[in-house]
């Protein structure tokens, strides 16, 4: 079906300028695969004599035979006048101000067409003197619209209504092609919102599609830009980037194009130094990651930033323990310092980092199942992501002596058995405590 669109398309890139316009019989989307929420939006704003579309990702995703994540409507309507004919809708954003309308329990969001950006000086479109966007509210029509959005195979814009679809851009031969192209000068656009370039990653590892040579050539030189990024911001990308089950694909792609280092500093030294230990156990946390996304399984950042930062700790950790620092507290402060850089970067809410400390901390005391310890622990909150990440660091190559093999059984146990397994560890009966200090094996 692509291939017969895209000979009809090819026909009409001689003939004419502006969008080329698909109709209904040589492209192979449907009305009935658009979402109610966004029908209904379309078509509300229609009535009320608006232009409105349905456009990007979900076009795209459509046209690639996936399951759109959401779906985004662009209109000529304003924000003010969006949210008058939409009861349950708000105005989000300031730096680019969008609506989010609810219908039933979706959420669609509703743009207003931008006025293009280079070279225009709108007073609603404000940049930095290195021609980074910091607002980007001027109105303009689609064709202003679809010259600012980034890559080509996100300028796609859909009707439902007549069934037609709109390149602007030349995104559909580019989606045959599968290859990711920036609209505009790579360089300036990435310049505007360096966060595309993070987008280039996500949607390269999440369509396997290439980045092609022109979006490419300038990543490695303008990493460095992604410091100017709200670390807000950086934390909703982390999120989209990393838990959309592709995370090692995008990890390897944001260090092919040299943008890991911007996002994890310290973690990529870690990994620029050659730590082995560090690559296993990094890929292992993303393969585990993706498996669990893709088979439909619960995620929490908090896990995944708890082992992205877990090299840095405990390189941190190693050297405080050998300056005679107490393994609790050397572990303690090395959590600390490692996060406080990190937030300089990616703003991780408390939420998540709370967490993660745990899941550090407890690396330490899962070793320790001595009396009613094993039990004490198995009952904590944090138990599961701890003997998750436990097993992940086995996984990885670390000898922790059988412990993470111990915890499966024990939870597997009885409690006649777990109770045998405590007293098998060699040492005093339930209860006791014995002050022997234990070499900890994970140091080995
Ligand atoms: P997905 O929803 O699958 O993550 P998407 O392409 O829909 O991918 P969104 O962030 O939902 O991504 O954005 C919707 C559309 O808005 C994009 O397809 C693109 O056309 C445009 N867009 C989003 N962010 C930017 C940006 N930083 N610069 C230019 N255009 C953008
Ligand atoms: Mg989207």
């Amino acid at each position: 079906m692509l291939k017969k669109l895209l000979g009809f398309f090819a026909q009409r890139q001689e003939a004419q300028r502006g969008p080329h316009v698909v109709p209904p019989q040589s492209h192979p989307l449907e009305p009935s695969r658009i979402s109610r929420g966004a029908r209904t939006v379309v078509e509300t704003l229609q009535d009320h004599g608006f232009q409105a579309y349905v456009v990007g990702g979900c076009v795209r995703d459509m046209l690639l035979g996936l399951n759109p994540k959401d779906f985004d409507v662009a209109t000529d309507a304003r924000p003010e006048q969006i949210r008058k004919l939409f009861r349950r809708s708000r105005i989000v954003g300031r730096r680019f101000r969008i609506v989010h309308v609810m219908v039933g329990r979706e959420v669609v969001e509703v743009t207003t067409f931008r006025a293009a950006q280079e070279g225009d000086d709108h007073p609603q479109v404000v940049r930095t003197e290195e021609g980074l966007l910091l607002a980007d509210n001027a109105y303009g029509d689609i064709d202003s619209d679809a010259a600012r959005r980034d890559f080509t195979v996100n300028a796609l814009y859909y009707q439902p209504r007549d069934n037609t679809l709109y390149d602007y851009a030349g995104g559909l031969a580019d989606l045959e092609r599968r290859e990711l192209v920036v609209i505009g000068d790579p360089e300036t656009r990435y310049r505007e919102d360096p966060v595309r370039m993070l987008r280039a990653v996500r949607f390269g590892a999440k369509l396997g599609f290439a980045i092609g040579p022109a979006a490419a050539a300038p990543l490695p030189a303008l990493g460095h830009l992604l410091a100017q990024v709200a670390p807000a911001r950086l934390f909703d990308e982390f999120l989209k980037l990393f838990l959309n089950g592709h995370a090692l694909a995008t990890f390897q792609l944001l260090r092919e194009h040299r943008l890991f280092e911007h996002l994890f500093p310290d973690t990529a030294a870690c990994l620029a130094a050659g730590d082995d230990f560090a690559e296993r156990f990094l890929a292992q946390a993303m393969t585990n990651t993706d498996l669990r996304v893709r088979s439909g399984k619960t995620v929490t950042p908090a896990f995944l930033l708890a082992a992205l930062l877990w090299p840095v700790v405990e390189r941190e950790r190693k050297s405080l323990e050998g300056k005679g620092e107490a393994p609790a507290l050397a572990l303690q402060k090395a959590a600390s310092r490692a996060l406080l850089r990190q937030l300089e970067r990616i703003a991780i809410p408390r939420r998540f980092s709370l967490p993660m400390r745990e899941i550090w901390e407890l690396q330490l005391r899962l070793p320790r199942r001595e009396g009613n310890r094993a039990e004490h622990l198995l009952a904590l909150p944090r138990f599961r992501a701890a003997y998750d990440f436990l097993l992940l660091r086995e996984a990885s190559g670390e000898d922790l002596g059988g412990l993470g093999h111990w915890w499966t059984r024990y939870q597997e146990a009885d409690e006649a058995g777990r109770r045998a397994m405590v007293e098998a560890l060699g040492r005093g009966p339930k209860g006791r405590r014995r002050r022997r200090p234990r070499k900890r094996k994970s140091d080995s």
